[in-house]
C-alpha cells in the first residue's frame, strides 16, 4: 500500500522507514502528483510555522483538505497534529485546520524539557491485534491537545491532557511515534489506510 510522507522538512525519513518496514511503499509528497498517488498521508514532526508556509507556498494545502475531506487517512505526529489542528492557541500560523481541536504549541516548554513517558492507548495498547502493554512515547518540544469537539475520540491522555485522538479519518498525537521500535500507532494508521484503500478501489472499479 503507497502511504505518503509530507516530506518539506521534520523526521520524514524516520516515518518512512517505519512504514517500508511494515511492508508498504513510502512515497515522499511535496506536490499535488504524488499526493494523488497515495492512500493516506502521514505529517511529520518538525517546525509548524515552516511546514505550514511551505504548504502554501507550494499549493498543497488546498489539495490536503480536499483529500481528507474526500475521507483519506491522515496522521499528524507532533508539528503534524498543530497543522490538523482549527485552532492553536494565540496563532493566526497557516495551517490545514481539518480537525476539530485546539492545540497548543511548545506546552511542556523548551527543548530540555523533552521526556519519555509510558502511555496506554484506548484501541491499540488494550487490542491484542497490535499487542499488549504501554507505548513508550516521546515528547519533544510537544503540543498539547486542550480542546477537543464532540466527535473526537480521546485515545491517549498525559497528566490529564489529550495527547492521541482521532476523528473520522484524521489521527493526531503529540509526540514521536516513529522513533524507537514501537510502530503499533504506525499499523493502527495502516489499517485506516487499508480500510480506506479498499473502499477507493470499489469506487474507482
Ligand atoms: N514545537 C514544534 C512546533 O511548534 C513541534 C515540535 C516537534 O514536532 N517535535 O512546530
Amino acid at each position: 500500500m503507497r502511504i505518503g510522507v509530507l516530506s518539506y522538512q521534520g523526521d520524514v525519513s524516520e516515518h518512512m522507514d517505519m512504514i517500508s518496514s511494515m511492508g508498504h511503499e513510502p512515497v515522499p509528497v511535496k506536490t499535488g502528483r504524488a499526493l494523488s498517488s497515495v492512500y493516506g498521508l502521514i505529517l511529520p514532526g518538525g517546525e509548524s510555522t515552516c511546514q505550514g508556509k511551505l504548504l502554501k507556498r507550494f499549493g498543497l494545502d488546498e489539495p490536503i483538505r480536499e483529500r481528507i475531506r474526500l475521507g483519506m487517512p491522515v496522521f499528524g505526529t507532533c508539528t503534524g497534529a498543530i497543522l490538523l489542528a482549527r485552532t492553536i492557541t494565540g496563532s493566526d500560523q497557516p495551517r490545514l485546520g481539518t480537525m476539530d481541536i485546539e492545540i497548543s504549541r511548545n506546552a511542556f516548554g523548551a527543548q530540555v524539557d523533552s521526556f519519555e513517558t509510558e502511555l496506554a492507548i484506548r484501541g491499540i495498547t488494550d487490542n491484542a491485534r497490535y499487542g499488549l502493554g504501554d507505548f513508550k512515547a516521546l515528547f519533544i518540544r510537544a503540543p498539547l491537545i486542550t480542546s477537543a469537539g464532540p466527535s473526537v475520540d480521546v485515545m491517549a491522555a498525559y497528566a490529564g491532557r489529550i495527547v492521541l485522538a482521532r476523528q473520522r479519518n484524521m489521527l493526531a498525537c503529540s509526540f514521536h511515534p516513529e522513533m524507537g521500535e514501537d510502530d503499533r500507532i504506525h499499523k493502527y494508521f495502516a489499517d485506516m489506510v487499508e480500510e480506506y484503500s479498499n473502499i477507493a478501489r470499489e469506487v474507482d472499479a
